[in-house]
């Protein structure tokens, strides 16, 4: 395997000395994954792979019977296999994940967090290939007679900080009064309750909430053309390389397939991001 041939090539032996010496002064707290592909990529916390997400986030992170379960932890699943350890997820405000903190400062080795790439982000952190194809959404209770963002004059639009929602929101809702929440549960929750006329986020979580939530509905899309990539911190390339060689193994081999299916109840359509 490629991984084998680039580790014979660093010279294993007076780089390991280095590392346990390193390690036996408590100077680095940091510890590898276990064997497999991937040794020699440096976790934040030993023996697992730490990743950092807004909860909740349907379908792609949130809590069910006490599990966080979903696209995205399906994903990463398949990385953390690769080192041989278990994914631990950490839930933490997604404008310090997008801002690139939650990484920098080591809280997670990687951010999965339905997270569209994005020119500014990429200065901040270092991102996987695309995984998925996301777009801006509205959402507002049937028969509002709210059809697009020009409906929505003197009145209350939610939006989620942090976020290319909120970004579109304030470059294209004039006039409308935009209500910031932190995360997408507490913005739905204010649309459920009529605290506000309507909300802003990605097509995927709000295609979702409306199946169940059968008074409210997906009233547009605003073709943004987004996609999500995972995260890392800047320079971390060992685990990038480790997380696009999953995602692309998992794209040939039907894995991925698999997973959105699971999530979405369809097949990827042909010719989107989301297939092959
Ligand atoms: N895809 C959007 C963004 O990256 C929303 C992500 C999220 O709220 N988890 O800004």
């Amino acid at each position: 395997m490629a991984r084998r041939t680039k580790l014979t090539w660093l010279a294993v032996v007076p780089a390991l000395a280095l590392v346990a010496a390193m390690s036996a002064c408590g100077s680095d707290e940091a510890g590898s994954g276990g064997n497999g592909d991937g040794q020699n990529i440096e976790l934040v916390h030993e023996g697992q792979l730490t990743t950092c997400t807004g909860l909740p986030y349907k379908p792609f992170q949130y809590e069910e019977n006490g599990k966080v379960v979903g696209f995205d932890v399906d994903l990463v699943d398949l990385v953390a296999e690769k080192l041989n350890v278990k994914q631990v997820i950490v839930d933490t405000p997604f404008d310090s994940i997008q801002s690139g903190a939650d990484l920098n400062s080591g809280k997670c080795d990687l951010a999965a967090a339905g997270m569209t790439i994005t020119e500014v982000r990429e200065k901040n952190l270092d991102f996987s290939e695309p995984y998925f194809d996301a777009t801006q959404a509205l959402v507002a209770k049937k028969g509002s007679g709210i059809e697009d963002l020009s409906d929505l004059q003197g009145k209350k639009l939610g939006v989620q900080n942090g976020t290319t929602g909120y970004d579109y929101a304030q470059k294209n809702a004039k006039g409308a009064e935009l209500v910031n929440f932190e995360d997408l549960g507490l913005l739905l929750n204010a649309v459920e309750t009529s605290r506000v006329d309507a909300g802003i986020n990605d097509n995927g979580v709000l295609y979702d909430w409306v199946k169940e939530k059968t008074d409210f509905e997906v009233v547009t899309e605003f073709d943004t053309g987004e996609q999500y990539g995972i995260g890392v911190r800047t320079g971390n390339k060992a685990l990038l390389d480790l997380i696009n060689e999953t995602l692309d193994e998992a794209k040939k081999s039907g894995e991925y397939d698999k997973i959105y299916e699971k999530w979405f109840g369809k097949k990827p359509e042909e010719g989107s991001g989301n297939s092959n």
